[in-house]
């Protein structure tokens, strides 16, 4: 089977065919370092443009294993850290390297769209359990229920993707407690790991069960410069050594200026991801604002740079897809719809808004979905 054009792909077109507003895809229109990118520069003009090492530039590596040491008390030693061509390529060589025909994998649904066709691709099974609003977590009981001799993994999402939800102490527990009883690998995405709006800080399995927990983290979030594709994996060393074989004939390799450019980043002090966090809590509290005095209900977001909106809350009488094509082509606004993360065609009755954009583009958007959100759609031709 052959997966369509992805939602984001679609609605970035979209966007652009219309001169809409884009709060579809998720990318920052603010918020990268000047240094990373004169360091970038000077990686390519002065460095080297050679092939790097297969896992990663020595220097890349220490930088990584340093981040999480001071971040987030991780012990962790360069080796265990394979760089890839961001976040995409790290799932898609951790997945090859967990699971294979006649495997399955447990995935949390909704569940970013990359997840079960990378699981397909390797030839195994995905296998839902369903997350459900406001709280999105699951329980022990729910994941238990999926676990079958065929589980290989689970993969875990937090901050989530795109419910800007994270992953609570009892769903982490849970999760670590049946990946050990069934001998399970826990492949944990944590992009959104330092995009936090909350009070909660980020906790990820590898501090739990660092024996069996594949981390996943990707330089495009962490220094507001999606188009990089710089990502990783952390892992102990044996499992880490699984992905990089995986890695190897997926990309080999990913350009070293930008390795060199994100080493740079990662040493950028505490104050600078705390200020960054900041502007990202001001974006979501602006949008949110602007969003609930036009009569929107909004779902809580703590992590990651997206709110979702709920629309038969919000008086709306159309279903997900229908609101995110009639925004964009009619109301000058771009969304995703909460659908095209879930298993199948469901239509859903939530769109997802990407908050992480100057005042002035937050503000138009906003205008722009009130005005939709009073617009009697059912009168409206065409639809
Ligand atoms: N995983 C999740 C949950 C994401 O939201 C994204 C991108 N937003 C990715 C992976 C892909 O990251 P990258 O661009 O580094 O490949
Ligand atoms: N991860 C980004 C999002 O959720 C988009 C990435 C992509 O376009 N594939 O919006």
């Amino acid at each position: 089977m052959q997966p369509g054009t992805t939602i984001f792909e679609q609605m970035s077109g979209l966007a652009r065919a219309h001169d809409a507003i884009n709060l579809g895809q998720g990318f920052p229109d603010f918020g990268w370092p000047a240094a990373v990118l004169a360091a970038g520069a000077r990686a390519i003009t002065s460095g080297d443009n050679q092939y790097p090492p297969m896992r990663g530039l020595p220097e890349l590596r220490r930088a990584v294993a340093a981040f999480y040491r001071r971040r987030q008390g991780l012990d962790l030693d360069p080796d265990q850290v394979i760089v890839t061509s961001g976040a995409t390529e790290a799932l898609a060589a951790s997945i090859l390297s967990v699971a294979g025909p006649g495997d399955e994998v447990i995935l949390f649904a909704p569940a970013y769209d990359a997840y079960a066709p990378l699981v397909r691709r390797a030839g195994a099974q995905p296998v839902f359990v369903d997350l459900a609003p406001p709280d999105w977590q699951a329980d022990a009981s729910a994941i238990t229920a999926a676990i079958t001799p065929a589980t290989r993994a689970i993969l875990l999402n937090t901050p989530h993707n795109p419910t800007g939800a994270m992953a609570g102490p009892a769903m982490l527990a849970a999760i670590v407690q049946l990946a050990r009883a069934h001998d399970l690998l826990i492949i944990s995405d944590e992009v959104w790991e330092e995009v936090l709006t909350g009070a909660e800080p980020h906790v990820s399995p590898l501090a739990l069960a660092p024996e069996r927990t594949i981390k996943i983290g990707s330089a495009g979030k962490l220094l507001a410069l999606t188009g990089w594709k710089v990502g990783w994996v952390v892992a102990e060393a044996g499992l880490a050594e699984r992905v990089a074989q995986m890695h190897q004939f997926l990309t080999f390799t990913t350009p070293p200026p930008l390795q060199q450019a994100v080493a740079e980043g990662l040493a950028l002090p505490d104050a600078w991801f705390a200020a960054t966090q900041g502007d990202f809590r001001r974006a979501r509290d602006r949008l949110a604002a602007a969003l609930a005095s036009g009569g929107w209900t909004l779902l809580p977001s703590v992590g990651s740079y997206f709110l979702m909106a709920d629309l038969a809350a919000s008086g709306i009488g159309l279903s997900d897809s229908e609101f995110c094509m009639a925004a964009v082509a009619r109301a000058g606004v771009a969304a995703i719809p909460l659908g095209a993360f879930l298993p199948g065609t469901p239509a859903s009755g939530f769109i997802r808004l990407c908050f992480a954009k100057r005042d002035t583009v937050l503000d138009a958007g906003a205008s722009r979905l009130n005005a939709a959100r009073r617009t009697d759609w059912a009168a409206m031709p065409g639809l």
